[in-house]
């Protein structure tokens, strides 16, 4: 039965990488018996099919296909600060006005506006940070004054407490780069510089993986991890039911998936993906596509417009060894026993999979905060290996079978193998009863509903 003294909006960016991260924190919420209702944009609602929590619509300002219809970032993002106060505000008074009064908001980090609603009606506001803790602390840093900003080169690797040596290639990428800065990178700082207005601090990342950070910061930040927040039926088989995310905002073709994979032995197929976002430059998906051909194993390739960027003579040449499709529910995929690789943008969703579902990755960032979890894949958590770019900035084919080899069959393969069934063990435990993780929501619940 549900907690009538609990209701939780969640309120999520209308990006697949930030959707599937706070609809499972909902989920989670909604199965300890709250009432939990995820609010995003009207054209993405449209996109849930979860029923285990209320989907309201708010509005961004362009409310027929979003965030497409902004002249740019900056309107875009402008609009959905003005348009989204009113219409959250409305929403909330709506609840109350039904007899089911929200008492916490928790929003998505890239929508900071929302802590003055939740200030406005005298409610828990709580902030969802949809990076690794790493990543966070590094922002930390650049408020605090300890990193300039913008990050120059340096000769020597720098110094973060908690964290590995890191080049500046290393870091994220709105980090280094100059004038003019990413509109997304002025919402981030701004979010940083306010965390102490927030009740809680989430971070979907568990303490174990992050430890020396979370020692480091310990009392410089109000940090509470809760992740993996990956549907719990992946992290522990006998949870059924909770087999996926609960939205696409693209169709996924999980027959034709299933039916291919279920053909191919344990193990032995590549999936490749870069995420919702990135947009690879023609050059770089021809090496890639030659690379995953000369590898000579099973793939498949998750791209959305496979035709106008993949070259015809690769698609009519992969025959029954490969499987091009536009988009699929990445976790099935994952969690196939055929599937025994990941070639990955390292999107921080997909590095959680990867690592929750402790499959083996070749990690190819290419942009954000993907270069740092690239890092921390091969080095920190030894899940894999990562691509080095040729003098062009580009991952030639060469190198791509290399990488693949090593993964697969190299010398340090057995020890990735071992890594990865290790971090699926940790992953697993703290969402468990009695994990961290778990605590942390426990307890977050328990001061929710104590007043
Ligand atoms: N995803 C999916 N199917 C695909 C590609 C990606 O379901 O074909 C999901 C993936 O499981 C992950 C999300 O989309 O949860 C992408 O988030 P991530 O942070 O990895 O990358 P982004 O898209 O934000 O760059």
């Amino acid at each position: 039965m549900q907690n009538q003294k609990g209701h939780v909006i969640v309120l999520t960016y209308p990006a697949q990488g930030h959707i599937n991260p706070l609809l499972q924190f909902a989920k989670r919420l909604a199965s300890k018996g709250l009432k939990a209702t995820l609010a995003t944009t009207h054209y993405t609602v449209k996109s849930i099919h979860e029923t285990s929590v209320g989907v309201e619509p708010i509005s961004d300002g362009y409310d027929e296909s979003g965030f497409k219809q902004a002249s740019s970032v900056q309107a875009y993002l402008d609009s959905f600060k003005t348009v989204g106060s009113r219409t959250l505000s409305e929403l909330i008074l709506k609840f109350s006005a039904s007899g089911s009064p929200v008492n916490c908001i928790v929003y998505d980090s890239l929508l900071p506006w929302a802590i003055d609603v939740a200030k406005k009606f005298n409610i828990y506001g709580a902030v969802f940070l949809t990076n690794s803790a790493s990543v966070c602390s590094m922002y930390l840093h650049i408020i605090h004054g300890h990193l300039a900003f913008p990050v120059k080169q340096e000769t020597e690797p720098l110094l973060m407490p908690g964290l590995p040596p890191l080049a500046l290639s290393e870091l994220p990428s709105f980090l280094s780069q100059p004038a003019p800065h990413s509109p997304y990178l002025a919402l981030i700082l701004e979010k940083f510089s306010s965390l102490e207005e927030n009740n809680w601090v989430f971070c979907n990342s568990f303490e174990e993986l992050e430890s020396e950070l979370v020692k480091e910061m310990l009392g410089l930040w109000p940090l509470v991890m809760i992740g993996p927040m990956v549907p719990s039926s992946y992290l522990d088989q006998e949870i059924e039911g909770d087999t996926d995310y609960g939205a696409n905002l693209w169709k996924p073709t999980t027959d034709q998936c299933m039916k291919w994979l279920e053909k191919k032995p344990p193990e032995s197929v590549i999936y490749i993906s870069f995420g919702s976002m990135a947009d690879i430059a023609a050059k770089q998906v021809e090496e890639i596509a030659w690379g995953l051909k000369a590898s000579n194993q099973n793939f498949l390739w998750a791209v959305k417009e496979p035709k106008t960027k993949l070259p015809d003579e690769f698609l009519s040449s992969i025959g029954e060894t490969g499987l091009v499709v536009t988009w699929c529910n990445q976790l099935e995929v994952l969690a196939h026993q055929a599937v025994g690789y990941f070639i990955t943008h390292c999107g921080w969703n997909s590095t959680l999979e990867g690592l929750s579902l402790g499959v083996p990755m070749v990690a190819m960032p290419q942009w954000s905060d993907q270069p740092t979890n690239a890092k921390f894949v091969e080095e920190l958590w030894g899940v894999g290996v990562k691509v080095k770019k040729n003098e062009e900035g580009i991952v030639s084919r060469e190198e791509l079978e290399m990488c693949i080899r090593e993964v697969m069959v190299g010398e340090i393969s057995g020890q990735i193998k071992k890594n990865s069934l290790k971090w699926r063990e940790a992953a697993k435990k703290a969402v468990s009863i009695g994990g961290t993780s778990d605590d942390n929501i426990n307890e977050f619940i328990l001061k929710l509903l104590s007043g």
